[in-house]
């Protein structure tokens, strides 16, 4: 039977791809949004994977997706915490509510869904989980204390609740991508863009596929030995 994956923010960027190469290697995939209707229909024309609608950071809303996911598909193997925003702003700018936003949806998100499909993963003794943070967890950037916070948090929520999975045949792993070709990364002005290319060693941007082939790669059945473990995929970036 194939595994019930759930990939947030699932249905455009780089959720988009992870959905598509984890549909090719025969996971049964579910991708949630939060109110981009357009783009879930869309990608569900386009591809056949299912879409679902809820805010990640409200622990409610994650508890009655995560019931209809199970009910309609069955029991989820793997969960890739994919769905991030971002609200930058230097210290003088950022407000409370900009704080808020970031933390409860990038980093929140992983503890409500982590938290629901716990003690399913731990009766089947397996589980997969990806928790997608960021180069800017690893090294900072300014003006996004709230973000780099919040990806920061999630490397260290990798490294603790992979040791509560071990021995159980549940992994948990980070990626950490460098910048990748998105939305996200297009609102950026063109010159900033342009220095930063000029800092990767690989010299471009990343695509959404090149981060989709690591999710594929730690959510294997036999990736089994790897947990814990934050891989970084940025053209060699984080070596400077
Ligand atoms: P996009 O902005 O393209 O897509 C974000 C996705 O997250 C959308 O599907 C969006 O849904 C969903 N989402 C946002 N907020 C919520 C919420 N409250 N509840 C449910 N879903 C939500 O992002 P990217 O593809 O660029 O980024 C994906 C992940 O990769 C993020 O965690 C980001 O921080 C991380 N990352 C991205 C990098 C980059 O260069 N792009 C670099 C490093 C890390 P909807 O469409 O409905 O709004």
């Amino acid at each position: 039977m194939a595994r019930v994956a759930l990939v947030t923010g699932g249905q455009r960027g780089i959720g988009a791809a992870i959905s598509e190469h984890l549909h090719k290697m025969g996971r049964k995939v579910v991708a949630s949004y939060a109110g981009n209707d357009a783009a879930a229909q869309a990608f569900t024309e386009r591809t056949g994977i299912p879409t679902i609608k809820f805010d990640v950071s409200s622990f409610a809303a994650c508890q009655e997706a995560v019931a209809r996911i199970e009910a309609e598909h069955g029991a989820i193997e793997i969960l890739v915490n994919n769905a991030g925003i971002t609200r930058d702003g230097t210290m003088k700018k950022m407000d409370r509510e900009m704080w808020d936003a970031v933390i409860d949806t990038n980093l929140g998100s992983c503890f409500n869904l982590c938290k629901l499909v716990w003690d399913g993963m731990n009766s089947r003794k397996f589980g997969r989980i990806v928790n997608i943070g960021s180069i800017n967890g690893q090294a900072g950037q300014y003006g996004q204390v709230n973000y780099a916070a919040a990806k920061s948090g999630i490397h260290g929520f990798t490294k603790a609740l992979a040791q509560e999975g071990a021995r159980v045949g549940i992994t948990v792993n980070a990626i950490a991508p460098g910048y990748v070709d998105t939305e996200m990364v297009r609102a950026v002005p063109e010159d900033v863009l342009q220095k930063i290319i000029a800092r990767i060693p690989r010299g471009r941007l990343g695509t959404a596929d090149d981060i989709a082939r690591g999710v594929c790669f730690l959510t294997a059945d036999d990736a089994d030995f790897i947990t814990g473990s934050t891989l970084s995929i940025n053209g060699g970036q984080h070596m400077y």
